[in-house]
């Protein structure tokens, strides 16, 4: 049985005080549950006051994107070297920077190799539009996602992967838990077609779009998701603290 993730993604929110404010507010609360990974994804900006701020606690850290070149001339852009001395995951292939910064899947799969080569791990974020899910070609998008993403990886090394349906993303329009528990089992599929059974099993699963704390457990609750990654409402400490203490409980229930 895996351990539960729960990951919030910040995206372009927060100043640095405001980072240090909401991170001080949920600090105490997160690090008191157990056999649950707490991970928090703050703006670039805010990496390193808030490493400093969860130092010596159970709380993780994330980015949101990453450049796969080294160093250089990339005006703006920020290194995988330049991550791994910060934080230990980030968020690879969201479904914004697809849409609005034109990520190709051959742009991910780099930066997939790229955070993999210096012991990040990547979340990676897969999901299919609402018109192509309304077409019924769920299956055919995400299985195409994971291919272009994966190609060439020989080995996940702690790569997770974040099912997130482009339609179910700050909508507050979330699928069901059995849509979102089915769409999981095809990618675990194909993971075990690409990587073997045992891999499939061990890679971790997240659902991720308009996840609250008054539908977590519905998500949480399915045999094939492992998690979540939680945009909105991982800027609600009360909000972000109820979904991880739900990944709790119910993992406690399971493991009886
Ligand atoms: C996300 O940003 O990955 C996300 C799932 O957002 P929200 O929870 O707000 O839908």
């Amino acid at each position: 049985m895996h351990v539960p993730l729960i990951a919030g993604n910040w995206k372009m929110n927060t100043t640095v005080s405001e980072a240090i404010e909401l991170v001080s507010g949920m600090r105490r609360g997160l690090d008191q549950i157990a056999h649950v990974d707490k991970v928090i994804c703050p703006p670039f900006i805010s990496l390193a006051a808030v490493r400093e701020l969860i130092k010596g606690s159970s709380i993780k850290l994330g980015a949101q994107n990453i450049y796969f070149e080294e160093k250089g001339a990339y005006t703006g852009e920020i290194s995988p070297p330049m991550l791994a001395d910060l934080c230990e995951f980030v968020i690879i292939g969201h479904s914004e920077r697809r849409q609005y910064f034109d990520e190709t899947g051959e742009i991910v799969n780099k930066k997939i190799q790229a955070a993999l080569r210096v012991g990040l791990k990547p979340i990676l974020c897969i999901g299919e539009r609402l018109e192509e899910n309304e077409a019924g070609r769920t299956e055919e998008v995400v299985t195409e996602q994971l291919g272009s993403s994966l190609a060439g990886i020989d080995y996940l090394n702690g790569l997770i992967i974040a099912y997130e349906p482009i339609w179910a993303i700050g909508t507050g329009k979330a699928a069901t838990g059995e849509q979102a528990n089915e769409t999981i089992g095809l990618i675990r599929r194909n993971i075990a077609k690409l990587y073997g059974k045992r891999i499939a099993q061990d890679v971790r699963i997240l659902y991720g779009g308009s996840v609250t704390a008054a539908n977590a457990t519905e998500f949480i609750n399915q045999p094939e998701i492992d998690g979540a990654l939680v945009g909105g409402a991982s800027l609600k400490a009360n909000q972000f603290l109820s979904i991880v203490k739900q990944a709790a409980e119910i993992r406690q229930l399971l493991s009886g």
